[in-house]
């Protein structure tokens, strides 16, 4: 049996036919926020229940605590400069770990009011920073703590690479979560879960066009609707191909929306991220476990 099928016949330039899906590690509530940091060829995870980060050693296999406690990270992603960056779900917040591993707070209210709980993060190629707000980290106990929202919205934002503001750049999404940037940045992708508090509405990925400046988006269009369960992350790869969690697969998007492979993971995929030296190594948190799939295409950044 293959774990992968295809749909489209610009899969098969996508994917390596004798390449297994591996699974490298299982242990985990909710496995979320893949980041992979070339230098140290390890790959940095998010445990989002058990307030933990985990780390996997890609030179031996070997999986340990990163950091504990983890303020109910989420999300991951390294900037240009190869420091981490994380939402915070317990403090409600955006960090960056810093190359001597001291921690900077980038941004944790908006307006005066204190973010939701940022859940997933993408960093532009100027430096600003990227986030989305939805509010499960503050919805119960489980993933942070419970709490009310202080915005009453769940907004993306974006923190300027240059002085820091902080500025509201969608408003138009119920529950938004993973985002992604087309390799040229012309495109953001954004996952909208708000079928968690709105029975019905379906799953989607918009399209948004960034402005020419880089600052804002302006036009949106439907790219995707999930067909069962939920998208949650995604990553591009250097063609465009859209690759995102969809249910208890990871689903393959070309640029022009068309659906075109499903890795077959068989548990619920909260988010990937391309690693390896060569980033042509997708690894894929499912709710328990960390898995990875070597393809025929490679991260855009
Ligand atoms: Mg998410």
């Amino acid at each position: 049996m293959s774990d992968v099928i295809v749909h489209d016949p610009r899969f098969n330039a996508l994917h390596i036919g004798h390449a297994r899906l591996e699974k490298l590690w299982t242990g985990c509530r909710w496995a979320e926020g893949p980041a992979y940091f070339p230098a140290g060829r390890y790959l940095v995870w998010s445990d989002i229940p058990n307030d933990r980060m985990m780390r996997f050693d890609e030179t031996d296999g070997s999986v340990s605590v990163f950091r504990q406690p983890s303020q109910n990270s989420n999300g991951n992603t390294t900037d240009r400069q190869g420091r981490l960056v994380s939402c915070e779900h317990r403090t409600r917040r955006v960090t960056r770990t810093e190359q001597d591993g001291s921690i900077t707070v980038l941004a944790d209210r908006f307006e005066g009011k204190r973010f939701n709980s940022p859940n997933d993060v993408v960093v532009q190629s100027d430096g600003s920073v990227w986030f989305t707000d939805p509010t499960y980290g503050i919805d119960s106990d489980y993933e942070g703590d419970q709490a009310e929202s202080e915005i009453g919205a769940c907004h993306v934002y974006r923190i300027d690479g240059q002085n820091g503001a902080v500025t509201s750049v969608i408003q138009d999404r119920v529950r938004p979560n993973g985002l992604a940037f087309s390799p040229d940045e012309s495109v953001l992708y954004v996952v909208d879960t708000g079928a968690s508090h709105v029975p019905g509405l379906p799953v989607t990925i918009t399209a948004y066009d960034v402005t020419a400046d880089g600052r804002t988006v302006g036009a949106s269009r439907l790219f995707a609707t999930c067909p069962d369960g939920f998208f949650d992350g995604l990553r591009v790869d250097r063609h465009g191909n859209v690759w995102t969690s969809a249910g208890t697969n990871v689903f393959c998007y070309a640029p022009d929306g068309t659906h075109l492979g499903t890795v077959v993971v068989g548990e619920i995929v909260a988010n990937v991220c391309f690693g390896g030296p060569k980033r042509n190594r997708l690894y894929i948190c499912g709710q328990t476990s960390l898995y990875s799939l070597f393809l025929a295409t490679n991260a855009a950044v």
